[in-house]
Parts: C-alpha cells; structure tokens; sequence
C-alpha cells in the first residue's frame, strides 16, 4: 500500500521561493466545434521572473549548486528564447553574471522583446549562426556537464532538479480541482520543447494521483523529442526526488508526444499557430506562435475531432513587454547585430503575415467565400472581386460619415489602378492583408462573422481595435487604412476638403495631348539671367 503523497513532502527541497501563489485558472469560451469545455491555466500570471513556466524550474535549479554557489552562470538558447530571457532576469534578482548564448532562428512574434531585454542586461553573448554551429564551437553548451566557475543552464533549464518544479505544479492543480476551481481535466494540452515541462507535470500528474494525461506537442524536431528522450528525462526527475528522499515513486507516466505540429521547424511557425494565436487573443490569452501557438493548434484539432470533455491548456509564455535600453542593438555582437538589421528580417514578417491570412482563409475557404454577392461590374487587373468588397467594406468604415457613395466605389478602383504596376510581392502582401482582415477576427471560430458582414460601426471598432493590438494585425490595419485613404484622396473631388487645390500641372484632357506648366513656366528665369547675388 503506498501512502498519500502530500505537496508538503516537496518542503524540505530548497528552492528559490519565487513560487508563491497558484497560477490563476479560468475557463474559456468555446474554441472548437465539439462538447469540450475548455480551461486556461495561466503561467503567464506568475509574478516571478516576468511569469511563464520557466521560473517553475529556476526555482529550484538555481537554488542548488552548483549555480546557489557562484557569481556567474550562463545560459543556452536561440535568440529569442524564454529561458535565456529568464535566466538573465534571475541574475538581475541574484545580482550574478550572467551569460547568453545564442543562436540564429527566425525572427517571429516576442523573438525582438526578449532579444532585446537579453541584450540590455546580459553580462556578455555570444553568437552562433545556427544550433549546430553552437555545437560544434562549443560542445559543451550542448552535450556537457554544468561546471564552476561559471556553470551553465541547459536549454529549457531542463534538468533533474528544475523538473522538480514541474512537479510541484501538479500539486498546484490538485489543490485547485479539490477547491472547485475546475473539475479534473481528462487532458492537460502543452508545447514539448526540451520536455522539463511535459515530463515534470506528468510525473508531478501521477504522484498526486490524478489520472490527468499530458498531451503535448513538440516544438523541436522528433531526434529531440524521442521515446528515449522522454524516458530519460523521467528517471532523472525520479532519480532526483528519490535522492531527495521521496519513496513510492510512480513507475508509469501518462504523456503522449505529437510530432505533426512542429511546419518547417523549431522556432518557425505554422500557419495554424498562427491562426490559434489570433483565436485565443480574442478572449485574452496571450499565445506566441512557436511554442503555445503549436500546443493550441492541436488541441483545436483534436477537440473538433475527438471524444474529449474536459480539456486544460497550459499557457507557457511570461509576459512579455521587457525592459530594454534603446541602444540593445548596439550591444549585440556585431554578426548578430548585422543579422538584424538585414531586410531580410523584414521578409520574414512579410512571409509570417502571408503565412497568417493562408492560415486565416485555409480555415474558412469553402464556409465562407461562399455566399459573397458577385461584382458583375467588377473589372479590377489586380484585385478580385471579394477583395473589391473588402476594401468597399472598410472604406465605409474609416472615411468620414456621409461621404458620398461614388466616392468609396471608386476606392477599390483606384486602389486596383494603382497597385498594377507595383512588384509582385507587394501585391502578395495586399492580398494577405485583406484576407487577414476579412476573417482575421476569429479564423477558426464556426460561425464567426466575416468583417464584411459586419455593420460599418462594428467594422470600425474592429479596426480600432486591430491598430491597438500591436504586432502584425497592427500592421495589416495600417496598410488597408493607408490604401483605402490613397484611394480616396486620389480623387479630385476630395481635394477641395482638404484645402490642396491640385497639381500644379494642367493634366491634358485629350489622349496624346502634351502636358502643360503654365505656373512653372512663369518661373522659368528669362534668356541670359543670372541668379540674384551671382557674379556676372
Ligand atoms: C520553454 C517553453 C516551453 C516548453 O518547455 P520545455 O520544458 O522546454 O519543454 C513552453 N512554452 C514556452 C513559451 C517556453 O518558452
């Protein structure tokens, strides 16, 4: 007979305490066609360390050694990782050198905020152009023991002792089902990436009894996310807690590691991510993509297409928002420095905007481009017909009340005449930015309503809101904007309004007529004249 397991068993492992106060749990809206009930358990809201999951294993992993006993460690990750951003924040608190080092990914959503935070207050980075190179420089980042002087954490800060952590997460939960707060969820949904978290609460999940499984998905490519991997990670948090002193370890754990939510790979995102993103941030739950974006994505899936009543999703990320010096760049080693401020970063936001309305219209191509009412009159070279309503739509919305009808019908046509002889990839982004509009709001949502269908008040609160939203939906509010103004003031009979009374140039009224410039003219010194002041 084993006895009860109790959180207070965990009381005698040192830890920094940073851990105070439950996480807060609430339940969210439906997010998925199906029966599920769906809960939020919100890391984010930890005060320690900005919040987020990682400040549950650094607590415990800094407050043994070998990092309790020195001034300085470092830390591994890519340039925009949580852990680094945490690790560095924690020597901030401890008043310890710390330093990063990082490796080139791509620059999505929050990589910017942590990079610059990092760069603010590290003690000194170092910079490899990819993982592998990180390996090869420095092998034992990668495959080495934590030493004096300066010992470093692993990524993830995935070790034994930090998994501890996890561990104590789980009992946290059990304390909220038997309060009430939530019934005990068949699934917990949560990204893989070094798998501390995964494992940690899984173990956690089983030594508190609860039947509770663990579904999560990995971030990282599968060599990282192995059978094997999972099994080690779990004997070494029990080997830990056995070491601590803690008997009837649980010898089966219930985890489950999906491998079909990871795209192109680790730190990249996937249209779908994307999407959930978008989806959660419409009731306040604060995703980013390559993570907890990856997480909901499947649980969207599975919940539309499973046998699942009650489900939580971990939500993984800190606050964001850091503190940084406005110089940060200029304190990046100059490689990565160069990497940063190369416009191919800005392709990249370009690629994750497209990647954002595929994911936005893939989601409702079929439901809803369905039941639009055919332009015939429509003869636009560049725009089809829908993206013709769309801009007709927000038009309506962010011009002036009363403006004339003829005048936001030629909005789209301008618009389309104007954008013929722009480059390709201009066109592509214009594409993506109205489909993102259209059904940005909610892309996953069932019955969702498209931004066409709505009326021109709420269209223009949704506008207002999208600007105050920051980040790419940001964005795309201000390029429609921009276009549905330059279609706008492109039209004589707007000028007046603004108090411009038009070029300067008499515009030939005939084709092959040659354009005159009578006021230039005018100004056109005479024959022989010289400039006021110039010697003769
Ligand atoms: C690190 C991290 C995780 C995953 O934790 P692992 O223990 O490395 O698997 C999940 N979500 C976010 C946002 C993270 O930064």
């Amino acid at each position: 007979m084993s006895r009860t397991f109790h959180l207070s068993d965990l009381d005698s492992i040192p830890r920094m305490g940073w851990i105070k106060e439950p996480s807060p749990v609430r339940a969210l809206l439906p997010i998925s066609t199906g029966n599920a009930t769906f809960f939020v358990k919100q890391d984010r809201e930890l005060s320690a360390l900005h919040g987020g999951s990682k400040p549950r294993k650094l607590d415990y992993v800094l407050a043994a050694p070998p990092f309790s006993e020195t001034h300085e460690w470092a830390a591994v990750g890519a340039i925009g990782s949580g852990n680094v951003a945490a690790a560095v924040d924690a020597g901030i608190v401890l008043k310890k050198k710390v330093t990063a080092h990082l490796f080139w990914t791509d620059v999505s959503l929050g990589v910017i905020d942590k990079l610059a935070f990092v760069a603010s207050h590290a003690h000194h980075i170092a910079f490899y152009r990819s993982s592998v190179e990180m390996a090869f420089r420095a092998p034992s980042l990668v495959i080495g023991q934590p030493r004096a002087p300066a010992p470093h954490l692993p990524p993830g800060s995935t070790t034994g002792r930090g998994m501890v952590g996890l561990v104590r997460a789980a009992f946290e939960l059990k304390s909220q089902i038997e309060n009430g707060e939530l019934p005990e969820p068949e699934r917990i949904y949560l990204p893989f990436g070094s798998g501390g978290l995964a494992v940690g609460l899984a173990v956690g999940l089983a030594l508190a009894g609860l039947r509770t499984e663990v579904h999560s998905v990995a971030v990282v490519s599968r060599a990282l996310s192995t059978g094997f991997r999972v099994r080690s990670l779990k004997n070494a948090v029990l080997a830990e807690l056995s070491k601590l002193g803690i008997k009837d370890l649980p010898s089966t754990i219930r985890l489950t590691v999906y491998h079909d939510h990871l795209g192109k790979g680790y730190a990249a995102p996937t249209a779908e991510s994307l999407a959930a993103c978008e989806l959660l941030a419409a009731q306040g739950v604060h995703l980013e993509p390559v993570y907890s974006g990856k997480a909901m994505a499947a649980l969207l899936s599975h919940a539309k297409s499973r046998q699942v009543k009650t489900v939580l999703f971990w939500q993984t990320p800190g606050r964001g928002g850091l503190p940084h010096e406005s110089n940060w760049i200029e304190k990046l080693p100059e490689a990565l420095q160069k990497r940063i401020q190369n416009p191919a970063f800005f392709k990249t936001r370009r690629r994750v905007l497209q990647a954002l309305a595929a994911a936005a219209t893939a989601a409702t191509v079929g439901v809803r481009l369905s039941g639009y009412t055919a332009r015939p009159q429509w003869k636009g070279l560049v725009l089809g017909s829908v993206e013709a309503d769309i801009l007709f739509a927000a038009a309506e919305a962010l011009l002036p009340p009363g403006s004339p009808a003829d005048r936001l019908t030629q909005v789209p046509e301008r618009v389309d005449a104007y954008l013929v002889g722009m480059p390709a990839t201009m066109k592509q982004e214009v594409h993506a930015m109205l489909a993102l509009l259209e059904h940005g709001p909610f892309p996953l949502a069932a019955r969702a309503p498209r931004f066409t269908s709505l009326s021109p008040a709420e269209r223009a609160a949704y506008l207002t809101s999208l600007g105050a939203r920051g980040g790419m939906l940001a964005d795309a509010y201000r390029g429609v904007r921009d276009l549905v103004l330059l279609g706008y003031y492109q039209q004589p009979e707007t000028w007046p309004d603004m108090g411009y009374e038009g070029p300067r140039v008499n515009l030939p009224t005939q084709p092959g007529e040659r354009m005159t410039f009578p006021e230039y003219d005018r100004m056109v010194a005479k024959e022989g004249e010289l400039p006021r002041g110039a010697l003769p």
